[in-house]
């Protein structure tokens, strides 16, 4: 069976990764969610082991101490990693994997695998991202402002990424990021052998 492709979707807080995932989800099941580790305490309706494996400080580092994290960072004062088995379990039943992740985590992604994807969500401006990030009513002010200045460092990695996509039409944006994960099928890298398979040997 094929392999699936890799993708990585990173954002600043309130950027709409969840709202524009959640609802690409829906649009396609050729590709799934590799859920993440955390440190964090889930917030109203997250769901362990849907949104996140939600493990204690101690738990966190015994899976790193055996190997079954591929990266980790801390993340305004909580661990956040990304297990091997979640990627694995897609990608080898020939799902694509998305692994939404912030920037840091992504470039090493993108070291380990070069042939990920990377796509970076945009707001459609600062002013928004934070109006966004204050009207979901999740995080106390101490951390919107946390989050805020974090969003501001995290913009500047933008350029490293294979897609750029802005969040500003919710629909635009889940559809701009279905786009991508199509054209990188097509990428000749990945189905090379379409054409011997198309045309049989040439020689
Ligand atoms: P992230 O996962 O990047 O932190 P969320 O998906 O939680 O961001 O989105 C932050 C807030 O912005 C949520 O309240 C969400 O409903 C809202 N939001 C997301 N996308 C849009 C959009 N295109 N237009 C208006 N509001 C949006
Ligand atoms: P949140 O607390 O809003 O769910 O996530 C905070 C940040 O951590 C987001 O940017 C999210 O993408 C990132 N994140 C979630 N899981 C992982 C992971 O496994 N590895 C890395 N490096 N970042 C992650």
């Amino acid at each position: 069976m094929e392999k699936g492709i890799l993708f990585v979707v990173s954002a600043p807080a309130g950027c709409g990764k969840d709202t524009i995932l959640n609802e690409l989800f829906k649009r396609t099941d050729k590709a799934g969610y590799a859920v993440s580790a955390t440190t964090r305490a889930p917030r109203e309706g997250e769901i362990n082991g849907v949104h996140y494996h939600f493990l204690t400080r101690e738990d966190f580092s015994e899976k790193i101490k055996n190997g079954e994290v591929l990266e980790y960072t801390e993340y305004c004062g909580n661990f956040y990693g990304t297990l091997k088995k979640s990627v694995d379990e897609l990608i080898l039943s020939g799902k694509d994997a998305v692994l939404k992740i912030e920037v840091e985590g992504a470039m090493n992604i993108k070291k380990m695998f070069p042939e990920a994807c990377l796509v970076f969500i945009l707001p459609p401006s600062l002013e928004i991202l934070e109006k966004r990030l204050r009207g979901r009513g999740t995080e106390t002010e101490e951390k919107i402002c946390e989050r805020t200045l974090q969003a501001k460092n995290e913009l500047d990695y933008a350029k490293n990424y294979d897609y750029l996509v802005v969040n500003d039409d919710l629909n635009d944006a889940v559809e701009d990021v279905l786009a991508v994960f199509r054209a990188e099928k097509l990428r000749r890298e990945r189905c090379i052998g379409l054409i011997e398979k198309v045309c049989g040997d040439l020689n």
